[in-house]
């Protein structure tokens, strides 16, 4: 059966998406740590992060940081965190986090956003993703 994300980049379920090319696809976490929570993830279904082939690895990377650019230059924070879990969800994705406290990078404390909020942020983003 295919992961939850790999129907969100079919467009089978809908995301706030940021971007996108040939191998990676960007978009909001739909439980945010913070305003800003972006996930990549490989287009490819792998479940863990170490498991990727060396290339893919090194450009998710790369894809990666163009969307912390973006993030960083979107929203008011103090720097872009990043992390890899991948408890809940087996098919690798990169958590880029807008970081004002150490408990934004905690997955404990949750931000609640409205539709119309992940619009607007994902808007702001994607202007600034180069
Ligand atoms: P992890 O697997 O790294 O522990 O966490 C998976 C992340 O994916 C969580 O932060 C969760 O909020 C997010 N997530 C799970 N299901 C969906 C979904 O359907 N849409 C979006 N946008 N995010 C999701």
């Amino acid at each position: 059966m295919p992961s939850i994300f790999t129907r969100i980049i079919a467009g089978e379920i809908p995301s706030y998406k940021i971007a996108e090319d040939a191998n990676f696809f960007a978009f909001l976490d739909i439980n945010p740590n913070a305003k800003g929570h972006t996930l990549v993830v490989p287009k490819k279904e792998i479940n863990k992060l170490f498991d990727l082939d060396s290339q893919t690895y090194i450009e998710l990377m790369q894809f990666s940081r163009r969307v912390a650019i973006a993030l960083e230059k979107s929203i008011l924070c103090k720097r872009i965190g990043m992390s890899v879990i991948g408890l809940e969800v087996p098919h690798v994705h990169v958590h880029l986090i807008p970081l004002n406290d150490m408990k934004d990078a905690a997955f404990e404390s949750k931000v609640s956003l409205t539709s119309d909020e992940f619009i607007a942020i994902a808007e702001k983003i994607k202007a600034n993703f180069i």
